[in-house]
């Protein structure tokens, strides 16, 4: 698909081509390993890092942008895991910083972000009856006359075993009982700020994640993020960009499936026709690239167009984690036995592709949000 040859630049091109390259060498050699022991993967993602990947997200620009969501894309058909970990970086910590941020805070913290100096993790989820696009907040900031007091438990967070730095949303409490909601720069080692163990994952196993509780942890005035108590605008247009990339994952990891399923297919057999001589197969797959690739054209015009229509990115959001989870499942179903066995890395990908339909809001909190409003327009 070419949809976006217009847009990029030489050096985007450029940096594009090297992604690619690097997830079809490196990437796709690596990524079993990772899988198998869980472990961080610090010298790949240096890599990007070293790229300067990561200053896309900080630019402001709607080209730098897109190019950064292709990055997730393209490291997604080989190791989603770490894309997850790339996303979490970008979304969960430079954009709110780059975004809302005083110039204090963006002095303090964007460069070390963009550049690696500073892992962030991001705590919205909490345990409740309603999922993340929650605005039901239970974690309680209470402001003192120094600065703030937070307390409350917040579950998965991605990154938090490694981050040095949280940003947690908390409903606020100020001195005047005005209240309202707000993300906090906590450092971590801030006493009271305890991270759990990493949690042992089904898929994208090396992304990092631990819950998190915050027992009366004291922080100066300077840590709300922008100076003000603006949390659920400021959440909402986090989680739009949050949604889109895990949107860009979910295609990732569906077309890194389709390749690797295409190419078994494709095998001459001992006995009887290759798998992709049959009709049914030939039209199972045709079924599975038209819906990849019409969902990636719906979210990249969104991407283009209106990244923060909330309506819009849960649509985009549900229908492309539908397609991932449905391609990993046919994809390992036409493979049969040898899909279903660890050497072929065809089974991970319906392992990673779940979480599409699970973290930045579940596939059913998308379906309320884009309900909502005929039931309140009413
Ligand atoms: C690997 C991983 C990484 C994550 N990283 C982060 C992170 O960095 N930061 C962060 O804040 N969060 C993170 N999350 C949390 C994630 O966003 C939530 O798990 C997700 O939003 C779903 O919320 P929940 O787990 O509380 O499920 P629940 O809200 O308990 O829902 C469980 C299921 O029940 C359904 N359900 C819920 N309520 C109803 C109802 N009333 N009626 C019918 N069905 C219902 C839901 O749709 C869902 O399918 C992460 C999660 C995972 C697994």
């Amino acid at each position: 698909m070419h949809l976006y040859n217009d847009l990029f630049t030489p050096a985007q091109k450029k940096l594009l081509e090297e992604t690619s390259e690097y997830t079809e060498t490196r990437l796709a050699k690596d990524a079993k390993h990772f899988d198998e022991t869980g472990e961080y993967p610090q010298e790949l993602l240096e890599y990007f890092f070293q790229k300067k990947v990561f200053e896309l997200v900080s630019s402001g620009d709607r080209a730098d942008l897109a190019a950064f969501f292709e990055i997730i894309r393209i490291v997604s058909t080989k190791f989603a895991a770490l894309a997850s970990i790339m996303l979490t970086q970008a979304f969960y910590a430079i954009v709110p910083v780059s975004q809302f941020g005083t110039e204090s805070q963006k002095s303090k913290l964007l460069a070390q972000l963009v550049d690696r100096q500073k892992i962030g993790a991001f705590g919205l989820t909490e345990e409740s009856e309603t999922s993340q696009n929650s605005t039901d907040v239970k974690t309680v900031a209470w402001e003192t006359k120094t600065g703030w007091e937070i307390s409350g438990e917040k579950k998965y967070l991605s990154n938090a075993p490694i981050a040095d730095v949280f940003l947690i949303v908390a409903a606020t409490r100020q001195l005047d009982g005005k209240e309202g909601q707000g993300l906090f720069i906590i450092d971590q080692g801030t006493p009271g700020l305890k991270i759990n163990e990493p949690m042992n994952k089904m898929g994208v196993r090396s992304l990092p994640v631990a819950g998190a509780s915050l027992n009366h942890v004291k922080v100066s005035a300077d840590s709300l993020l922008g100076q003000k108590a603006e949390g659920k605008k400021q959440v909402e247009i986090v989680m739009n960009l949050m949604k889109l990339a895990v949107a860009i994952q979910a295609l990732g990891i569906a077309q890194g499936s389709f390749t690797k399923g295409l190419d078994y297919l494709n095998l001459v057999r001992r006995i009887g026709n290759r798998l992709i001589d049959n009709q049914d197969i030939q039209y199972r797959m045709a079924d599975l690239r038209t819906n990849i690739y019409s969902a990636e054209a719906f979210v990249r015009q969104i991407i283009l167009t209106d990244p923060q229509n909330t309506i819009d990115v849960a649509m985009a959001k549900l229908l492309t984690a539908n397609v991932a989870v449905d391609a990993t499942e046919t994809i390992i179903q036409l493979t049969g036995g040898y899909g279903y066995m660890k050497d072929s890395e065809i089974e991970r990908y319906v392992r990673d592709a779940k979480i599409t339909a699970i973290y930045g809001g579940s596939s059913r909190s998308q379906k309320e949000i884009i309900a909502k409003h005929w039931i309140e327009n009413r």
